[in-house]
């Protein structure tokens, strides 16, 4: 009789997102009609940019015609723009070739993926409050998880300890949920645990493009010994709004070894057995981001949601609640008022001013007295959203 992978009898259920939509159904039901102010979502609204567009629109003519027509794509990315990203790199003083560059089909893809690098008895440390996909991809590949609380005494940022042991190290910088960002010193200081203990850093740069402080590293490259330690997990999905488009890339280097296996090669093997590619309307599309016109129009989409985030960030500033995030991050992580509990405040945001966030015990036990707002949504509702906090909790 065959054996299904019993690991999947292991993840719990996703309570959370499960939770909150049945709990806004359940408000509609009584309240029909009722706008919400949606400051939960995860997903971008601004469309894709122009020049994406305009390079996609291309991309389809090209497969149109008998001369320009592109069928099965290469299996690591395409050259034009493998090589876009290296020098995209480069502008920001990292040395990368274009073969470590790997176009994947979105960051929580090549999350999941990248495990078959490692062997099944290897352990993975995941830093909580954390995005839920670093458990659960973990927790289907029989891993165990070696979980790190963070807390408000650390700003959400805990420094290695010699007595953590684990094998895989996700770091995820700017963070989801918390958005707080690690500085130079503090992820060197990964590095150099993640050089001691022979670890692998799994670095989700996926909101590095929110950085505005001078100074944060965007990449795990920028930092020493960073190329013997780390993978580097990116996605254009927050960063130009291919959510739906689908597209992100994965950065191995040439000199991340253990026991005699190169994760370069072993990845390119991974690739060429188990995937045939993204498409090429898809990877036209991506190349366009990283074009001088490409980059000024993301930046205006990004503007708009940091906006977002300086509404909000001016509410709980006069409020007087502590926060961390908002500011080299698209979300903004606060402490609920007067000790409430997460699902606690949810409800009273919910029932009293119909503002939706996402209850920050989701993220992991540490999460609970914490609650999440995102910056995607639109400016008017944000604005609402900001001033019905400050009317609901500002006059205390
Ligand atoms: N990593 C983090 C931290 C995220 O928050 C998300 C999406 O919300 C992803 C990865 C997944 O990104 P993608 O859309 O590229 O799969």
């Amino acid at each position: 009789m065959l054996t299904p992978n019993m690991h999947y009898a292991d993840l719990k259920d996703s309570y959370l997102f499960a939770g909150i939509s049945q709990k806004l159904s359940e408000y509609l039901e009584a309240h029909p009609g009722t706008h919400l102010y949606r400051m939960g979502i995860g997903d971008v609204s601004l469309p894709l940019c122009a020049e994406v567009i305009k390079a996609l629109h291309e991309a389809v003519n090209d497969q149109a015609s008998k001369e320009n027509f592109h069928g099965y794509m290469p299996e690591c990315g395409a050259p034009f723009l493998r090589e876009k990203i290296a020098l995209f790199y480069a502008g920001r003083g990292v040395r990368l070739s274009s073969d470590e560059v790997f176009i994947s089909s979105g960051a929580s893809d090549e999350l999941g993926d990248i495990l078959d690098l490692f062997d099944k008895s290897s352990s993975a440390l995941v830093i909580e409050p954390a995005y839920p996909a670093y458990v659960d991809a973990s927790v289907i590949a029989g891993r165990r998880i070696v979980r790190l609380a963070s807390g408000k005494e650390n700003g959400f940022l805990p420094a290695p300890d010699d007595g953590i042991e684990a094998d895989i190290l996700y770091i995820c910088s700017p963070n989801n949920p918390t958005g707080a960002v690690f500085n130079r010193e503090q992820l060197q200081a990964w590095v150099d645990y993640a050089n001691r203990h022979g670890s692998v850093i799994l670095f989700d740069a996926a909101y590095e493009a929110f950085i505005e402080e001078e100074g944060i590293p965007h990449s795990i490259f920028e930092l020493e010994g960073a190329r013997t330690c780390a993978i580097e997990i990116c996605s254009l999905s927050k960063t130009a709004g291919f959510t739906g488009t689908r597209l992100g890339y994965t950065v191995i280097p040439k000199e991340l070894e253990r026991c005699g296996m190169n994760f370069n090669s072993m990845w390119v093997r991974n690739r060429t057995t188990k995937t045939n590619g993204v498409s090429y309307i898809i990877q036209k599309g991506g190349a366009a981001v990283f074009t001088p016109q490409g980059q000024r129009q993301i930046r205006e989409n990004i503007q708009v949601y940091k906006k977002n985030a300086k509404i909000l960030m001016e509410a709980l500033d006069s409020i007087g609640i502590w926060y961390t995030g908002g500011k080299n991050a698209p979300y903004i992580w606060l402490k609920c008022p007067d000790g409430m509990g997460s699902w606690e405040f949810f409800d009273l945001l919910l029932n009293s001013i119909q503002v939706v966030g996402t209850p920050g015990e989701g993220f992991g036990v540490c999460g609970e007295g914490y609650f999440r707002f995102s910056t995607f949504g639109s400016p008017e509702d944000t604005k609402e959203a900001a001033r019905r906090l400050l009317r609901l909790l500002g006059q205390k």
